[in-house]
């Protein structure tokens, strides 16, 4: 076998325990014959581990400033939870400019500086940069931005496809033009250290292990909110529970990293989700349904929060009242699939529906209609009230919290360096999204993915380069 030699002695630390889709091994069965276990080999420049927003946008950059790349992907296809999100935050675009909606590069440092324990440096490093990677994105893909609100940028096709799920579908279909290595249901393993220094990936495809050697790994595979054991040892407190993420969204590139050394850091840190929807065994976010003008009751009929809070405050405000919880919204304010919806002419058949008491959810709207009217929400102090829930029909979604993305990871530094226990960056391994602790406690993350990603493929060109 070509270089296997090479490979002994080489530290293989084979410590992922969860990579729930990787084609298993079968143990040969009494009547066939046992073949020897091959392991392949190759050669590359950069391996990128996982084709998410932050995967695909590394890769590209890295293939561009003129070195190979295999892009690894466990899945059959592209797009991670990228291809599920909504919108891209970034300031100062011609984008915003040519909507006449002025947002700042301050106004996103302030933004996000409001999060207790977000990094300043890192703050500025992304308001600066969320920008150029948005115009990047528009220009280079040709996506059509449709609206905006403040920092936040949404396009959608004709089909209804939004910026992040174009992105992934135009991304990939580019990265596939200029040669960059994509390989699909072929998830990373473990990395592969010698001498102190990443020097590859064990991978596994349907013929079985690969080990990819290269100058440089890029971590890229997402967050852990779909590993029930990660969130047990992190956050108790939220596991059991449900999210809306990919079943893929193991923490693999964590786990993987932690095993040759890698610092840790916010593991217990996560951005909820008050607004769940279980359609049929899969959960779907339908966020809009508070943020178009719907309230949320408990199943008294009772508001128990302001809706516009952040995600996290409203998700355990709600998790408090140990119920399911419910939208309301009328016609104006309808914002998500109407089948999710029960539908009703009045508040109180509303009510008689969902088997909350008819009185009490009268009450609940009127005073709320008050509120909007005095534009002074007595109860939670909500400003953004959009919808006065005049108009029938009426609607109620049962809704529920869960883990929407995990803020903790790998720590890297401003460079996306991989840093050790001691803080030094392990020499050949980087880091971009979700997978890593990027210090922006969980805030615009398709747009952090994306710039991290953007930035870490400069980091490496440039230390490769110098090498
Ligand atoms: C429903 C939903 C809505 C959201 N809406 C928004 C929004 O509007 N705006 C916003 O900013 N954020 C939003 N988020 C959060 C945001 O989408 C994610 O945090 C971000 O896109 C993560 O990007 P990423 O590239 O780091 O990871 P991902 O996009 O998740 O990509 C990681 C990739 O790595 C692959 N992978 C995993 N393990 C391995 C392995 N061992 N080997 C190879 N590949 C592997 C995965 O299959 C996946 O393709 C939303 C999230 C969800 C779930």
């Amino acid at each position: 076998m070509k270089n296997l030699k090479k490979v002994i002695g080489v530290v293989l630390i084979l410590a992922l325990s969860a990579c729930s889709s990787a084609p298993q091994t079968q143990a040969p069965t009494s009547s066939q014959t046992p073949l020897p276990s091959e392991v392949r080999e190759e050669t590359t420049d950069v391996v990128v581990i996982g084709a998410g927003g932050a995967g695909l946008t590394a890769a590209y950059f890295i293939k561009q400033g003129g070195r190979d790349v295999v892009l690894l992907e466990k899945r059959a296809m592209t797009g991670g939870n990228t291809a599920l999100a909504g919108f891209f935050a970034a300031n100062s675009t011609k984008m915003q400019e040519a909507m006449g909606d002025v947002y700042t590069q301050q106004d996103q440092i302030d933004f996000l500086m409001e999060t207790e324990g977000t990094d300043p440096e890192f703050a500025r490093l992304f308001a600066e940069n969320s920008g150029p990677s948005a115009e990047w994105a528009v220009d280079t893909l040709g996506i059509e931005v449709t609206r905006v609100n403040g920092r936040e940028i949404y396009a959608v096709d004709e089909k209804g496809t939004k910026f992040p799920a174009q992105f992934v579908s135009k991304l990939t279909a580019l990265n596939q033009q200029i040669g960059v290595d994509l390989r699909t249901e072929c998830p990373a393993i473990s990395l592969i250290k010698e001498d102190g220094r990443i020097t590859g990936v064990e991978a596994e495809d349907a013929q079985g292990k690969i080990l990819f050697h290269a100058q440089t790994v890029i971590l890229a595979s997402g967050g852990y909110a779909a590993n029930q054991e990660m969130l047990q040892e992190y956050v108790p407190e939220w596991a059991g529970g449900t999210t809306s993420n990919t079943a893929a969204t193991t923490g693999d590139g964590i786990r993987m990293a932690q095993a040759i050394g890698a610092a840790l850091s916010n593991m217990d840190q996560l951005t909820l989700n008050p607004t769940f929807y279980d359609d049929h065994g899969t959960t779907m976010s339908v966020s809009g349904v508070r943020y178009e003008g719907g309230i949320l009751v408990d199943p008294t009929g009772k508001r128990f929060a302001n809706e516009m809070a952040n995600y996290t405050e409203v998700s355990e405000a709600e998790k408090a009242i140990g119920s399911h919880a419910f939208a309301i919204m009328d016609s104006t304010s309808l914002a998500c699939n109407p089948k999710y919806a029960v539908e009703a002419e009045s508040i109180e058949a509303l009510a008689e529906k969902i088997g909350v008491d008819p009185k009490t959810l009268s009450q609940t709207v009127a005073s709320y209609q008050k509120y909007y009217d005095n534009e002074n929400d007595e109860e939670f102090g909500r400003t953004d009230m959009r919808s006065r829930l005049d108009t029938a029909p009426f609607y109620a979604v049962p809704v529920f919290p869960g883990v929407h993305h995990t803020r903790g990871g790998v720590s890297i530094d401003l460079r996306s360096q991989v840093l050790d226990l001691k803080g030094n960056p392990i020499p050949g391994l980087y880091g971009a999204g979700e997978v890593t602790d990027n210090k922006l406690m969980g805030n615009d993350p398709v747009a952090a993915g994306i710039t991290f990603g953007r930035l870490c493929a400069q980091s490496v060109l440039e230390d490769l380069q110098s090498q």
